[in-house]
């Protein structure tokens, strides 16, 4: 059996720290070899982030933009490969990642999850196959009744594949929402629906409504431990690439060129 790959994790005071830290540990591939937050941070078992870029082949990072930006920088002086879970990052923080990106492999995801990126290849691949004259499209998500913005970033993300899908640009078809007397829905409309309510963790769908069939593809995410358990999967992955940016796409191998 090959040697564990040496992984540290960032912002492990975090929610999603804590959960990658449970991951890590239980996985027989990969050694946690170190902890670390913000150099203020004070916890047991917390190194350095220089003691943890030395000591690591992997660094898993769900922080904070400024902070993913930064340590990408760093791991890369140091030859560590990095998977990046943070969201909100801006261009300017997207390109110092990317910079990196020429020097170490890092995959970067806004969401980890196996499901949710299974399902956007098999979007992709039913809108190529299913002629937007015959098959309309609409996006469905639920969620807890905190979530502050809609459609979900996901169901955004479901849009874009299904649109690449048909060779269209999402925002010149997208319909983010309807009431009143709207009309007859256009050909080739890509439609959004939201509910909210109660602990829903999240769940997507995307129908292809047909005059005879109706085809739908759907997702309920069970457990916020499965975004941490994309992110190892990925750790496992991201030790044997070559420098370059990744997505969970290239992690699993069902991107839409390889179906
Ligand atoms: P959190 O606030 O619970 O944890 C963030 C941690 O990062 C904190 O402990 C903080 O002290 C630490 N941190 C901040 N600056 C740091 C630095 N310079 N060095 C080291 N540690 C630092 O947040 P969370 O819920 O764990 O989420 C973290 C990020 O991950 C957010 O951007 C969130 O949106 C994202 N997220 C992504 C996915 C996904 O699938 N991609 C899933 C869940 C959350």
């Amino acid at each position: 059996m090959p040697a564990p790959i040496k992984v540290a994790i960032a912002g492990a005071l975090g929610r999603m720290g804590q959960a990658l830290a449970a991951v890590v540990a239980a996985d027989p591939a990969l050694e946690l070899v170190a902890r670390f937050d913000r150099p203020d941070a004070t916890g047991e078992g917390l190194v350095s982030v220089a003691e943890a870029l030395a000591a690591a082949q992997v660094v898993i990072d769900f922080t904070s933009p400024e902070a993913s930006a930064a340590l990408a920088a760093q791991a890369a002086g140091k030859g560590v490969a990095v998977v990046v879970g943070t969201t909100g990052l801006a261009p300017d923080h997207i390109r110092r990642i990317g910079e990196a990106a020429t020097r170490v492999p890092i995959v970067r995801a806004g969401n980890f999850s196996l499901g949710i990126n299974m399902l956007m290849a098999l979007v992709a691949q039913a809108a190529r196959a299913l002629p937007q004259e015959l098959y309309d499209i609409e996006v469905f998500e639920a969620h807890h009744r905190h979530k502050v913005d809609a459609p979900s970033g996901t169901a955004l993300m479901l849009g874009e594949a299904a649109a690449q899908g048909r060779g269209q640009e999402l925002a010149k078809v997208a319909r983010r929402g309807r009431d009143g007397i709207t009309g007859a829905r256009p050909m080739g409309e890509i439609g959004f629906s939201v509910l909210r309510g109660g602990g829903i963790i999240g769940d997507h769908s995307v129908t292809f409504a047909g005059p005879e069939e109706t085809l739908t593809l759907s997702h309920s995410g069970l457990d916020r431990g499965l975004f941490a358990r994309g992110a190892v999967a990925a750790a496992r992955w991201v030790a044997s690439q070559p420098p370059g940016e990744y997505d969970m796409q290239d992690v699993l191998s069902f991107g839409p060129t390889s179906i």
